[in-house]
């Protein structure tokens, strides 16, 4: 069993528009042990979607399509469909009912153009749709002396896709006897090698489960991928190689897969119930933004942003006044004094940055973490432009909290 997706919509192939449900689409394949042999992304183009189409059908056991079920007359799913099979299309009176009733509950008249997405190829069967107007189509190809192809039509809008495949469309699909099952274990503190170092021969390659390691911007990544015929034997296999890299890298770990730092750091003060309130420079607001995004709707972050015009600050917290006036003791005081301001049980601040004399391209800030007892300074260096710069220091300050947070849990 090989399957195929095709992802149709003028603004994915002119750029506007990543295609993302391809790759969302065949992991979920690899879970229920489908290997994707290709991704084809098209226009809305009737010729180049039935030649896509043709060959697809002819190909693969299997092709999953998003896109083009809507309403307009650039949506060409459904017609290309049925002159593919060589059906008609006619009307499903349920589908019909049902997206003249959401028009209603809305409070909108029902345009006529929207009839058409209650038809359907002769032979294919409605997918229902709990969350759009647009139904998706389940239709078995027969293929002369072989088994049928298997085709289901999806909406474009990923979260609606994503929906459909979930609750309707994977029950549907056979199982392929290796399971391949993924787990992205987050670190950061230390590069790629050192974290490869680390952890001795398990990146090698022909090994199950399949370690990879990857890097964005300073968090590195581990990519744990299993293949067993069950998920029991999957899960077992990636339990253990979880355990070992917390074993080799201790606190450098902070989460897994959609976990960020930030939301990590988050759980610790929520379950330690601490706030922290924010000071910075160099990064210009993205310490605060960072936090407020990740806690939004919590309260354990205090800051609102104050980000230092330095000087509206008190002249003893300036966070820079002049390039060279920068030093541990300026992130001292700059935490000390946020901390106290705020009323939070720690102080986070991040000075300006600041060319080191006879360095080349390096620059510095320092970081400090403060508590009613005590603060905490690292330097900061970097080698990078100011847009790598501010991101990489804002998670080095991050990560200065949560590693304090960690010694306290
Ligand atoms: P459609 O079902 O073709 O009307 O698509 C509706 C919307 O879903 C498009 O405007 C895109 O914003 C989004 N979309 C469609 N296909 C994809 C895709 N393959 N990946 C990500 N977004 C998509
Ligand atoms: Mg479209």
């Amino acid at each position: 069993m090989h399957a195929e997706i095709i992802s149709i919509g003028t603004e994915l192939t002119s750029g506007e528009k990543l295609d993302t449900n391809s790759q969302w689409l065949s992991i979920v394949l690899s879970q229920l042990g489908i290997p994707v042999r290709f991704h084809t992304t098209m226009a809305d183009d009737k010729a180049a979607m039935l030649e896509a189409f043709r060959m697809a059908v002819n190909r693969s056991d299997l092709v999953l399509v998003t896109g083009g079920l809507g309403p307009t007359l650039d949506d060409l799913t459904r017609e290309l469909i049925a002159e593919l099979v060589g059906v008609d299309l006619v009307l499903d009176e349920p589908s019909l009912a049902y997206i003249r009733d959401l028009f209603a509950k809305r409070a909108r008249e029902f345009p006529e153009r929207n009839r058409i997405q209650a038809m359907f190829p002769r032979g294919s069967e409605p997918i229902f749709n709990p969350i759009g107007t647009a139904p998706g189509i389940w239709m078995e190809i027969p293929r002369p002396s072989r088994s049928a192809c298997l085709l289901a039509a999806m909406p474009g809008v990923p979260s609606e896709m994503k929906k459909m495949y979930r609750e309707q469309v994977a029950s549907r699909l056979p199982r392929g006897n290796k399971i391949i099952q993924r787990v992205c274990i987050h670190t950061f503190g230390k590069g790629e090698s050192a974290v490869e170092e680390l952890l001795g021969d398990l990146t090698a390659r022909n090994r199950n489960p399949e370690v990879g390691i990857t890097a964005s911007s300073a968090t590195i990544t581990l990519r744990i991928a299993a293949s067993s015929n069950s998920a029991e034997e999957c899960e077992r296999m990636i339990a253990a190689d979880r355990q070992f890299i917390h074993d080799r890298l201790g606190e450098l770990v902070f989460g897994e897969d959609d976990e960020t730092l930030e939301a990590a750091t988050l759980k610790l003060m929520e379950q330690q119930h601490v706030t922290v309130a924010t000071l910075e420079g160099g990064t210009s607001g993205l310490l605060a933004q960072t936090l407020a995004v990740a806690a939004a709707g919590r309260s354990n972050f205090k800051a609102g942003a104050v980000i230092a015009a330095s000087s509206m600050l008190p002249p003893d917290v300036q966070t820079a006044d002049s390039q060279n006036s920068i030093s541990s003791e300026t992130a001292a005081r700059m935490a000390n004094w946020i901390r106290t301001q705020h009323g939070s049980d720690f102080g986070l601040a991040v000075t300006h940055f600041s060319a080191i004399k006879n360095e080349g391209d390096i620059s510095v800030c320092f970081i400090a973490l403060a508590t009613a007892n005590d603060v905490e300074v690292v330097e900061h260096r970097i080698l990078s432009d100011v847009s790598i710069a501010r991101p990489r220091a804002t998670k080095a300050a991050i990560n200065l909290l949560r590693l304090r947070l960690m010694k306290n849990a």
